[in-house]
C-alpha cells in the first residue's frame, strides 16, 4: 500500500534530464534511472501522470531566432517531447509497470490521442500515463502543460524536479544567505517575484487551487522520498 500523502501526482521533467551528463539526446542511464523512480512509486500504488519537456532535443524559441518561424519552431518542440515520451514510456514499461504515451498532438499511428476521459481511465487501470505534445499549441511550455493536465486529470499535486530542494527568496547558488521555505502560499510566490515555473503556468496553478512540490532531482531517496515526506521540498499552495 502506499504510504504517500497523495493518490494521483502529475510530475514535471524537464528534458534535460534524461541528456544527463550530455547535451544533447538522451543518455539510456539517466532515462532507466527517472523510469525506475517512477516506477517504484506507481508500484506503491499512486496514479502518476507525466510531463516531459524537450530541451535535451529542440527548444521553439531558441530556433526562432536563427529564423524559423515561431509556430513551426514550436511545433518541432512539441515533436521532440513525443520522441521523449516515447522513450520514458518504454522505459517504465520496462521497469515493469504498464504504461502508455498519450498525445496532445494527433498522431494515431504513434500514440493515443489526448482526451482527459481516456487518459483518467487509464490511470484508474494502473497505467502510468506520459503526455506528450505539451498542450498542443505553439507559445507555450511544458510547465503549463504540466499544471493544465494535472488540472484536468484531478491530480492531488503538481511536482517539479530542480537543481535544488525547493523554493528560495533568492537563486540560491548566487546569493548562500537566499531564504528557503517550506511552504509558501501562490499569492507569496507572485508578491515576491518568485519564479517558481513560467507565468501561464503558475497562474494556471493559482487560480485552480493545485499545490506543487519543489524538490531536487539529484535526492538520493528519489521520488518516493518526496510523497513520502523524507525528502526536503517546498509546498507551494
Ligand atoms: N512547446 C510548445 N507548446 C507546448 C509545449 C512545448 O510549443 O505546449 C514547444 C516549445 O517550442 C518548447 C519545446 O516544445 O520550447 C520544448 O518544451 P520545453 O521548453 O517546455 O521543454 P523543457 O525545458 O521542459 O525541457
Amino acid at each position: 500500500m502506499t504510504k504517500s500523502a497523495y493518490k494521483r501526482i502529475l510530475l514535471k521533467v524537464s528534458g534535460e534530464v534524461l541528456a544527463g551528463d550530455q547535451s544533447f539526446g538522451i543518455e539510456p542511464e539517466f532515462l532507466k534511472a527517472m523510469a525506475q523512480q517512477i516506477a517504484d512509486v506507481a508500484k506503491k500504488g499512486v496514479q502518476i501522470g507525466v510531463v516531459i519537456g524537450a530541451g535535451n532535443i529542440f527548444r521553439g524559441m531558441a530556433v526562432a531566432a536563427n529564423g524559423t518561424d515561431r509556430v513551426t519552431a514550436d511545433l518541432m518542440g512539441m515533436l521532440g517531447t513525443v520522441i521523449n515520451s516515447l522513450a520514458l514510456s518504454n522505459a517504465i514499461t520496462r521497469a515493469g509497470v504498464k504504461s502508455k504515451v498519450f498525445s496532445a498532438v494527433s498522431m494515431p499511428s504513434v500514440a493515443d490521442t489526448f482526451t482527459a476521459r481516456a487518459a483518467k481511465a487509464a490511470l484508474e487501470e494502473g497505467y502510468v500515463v506520459v503526455l506528450a505534445g505539451g498542450t498542443g499549441n505553439p507559445f507555450f511550455t511544458t510547465d503549463t502543460a504540466a499544471a493544465l493536465k494535472a488540472i484536468e486529470l484531478d491530480c492531488d499535486v503538481l511536482l517539479k524536479g530542480t537543481k535544488v530542494d525547493g523554493v528560495y527568496s533568492e537563486d540560491p547558488f548566487k546569493n548562500p544567505d537566499a531564504k528557503r521555505f517550506d511552504t509558501i502560499s501562490h499569492e507569496e510566490v507572485i508578491a515576491r517575484n518568485l519564479r517558481v515555473m513560467d507565468t501561464a503556468a503558475f497562474a494556471l496553478a493559482r487560480d485552480n487551487g493545485l499545490p506543487i512540490l519543489v524538490y531536487a532531482l539529484d535526492d538520493k531517496e528519489g521520488l518516493a522520498g518526496v510523497l513520502e515526506g523524507r525528502t526536503r521540498s517546498t509546498r507551494v499552495g
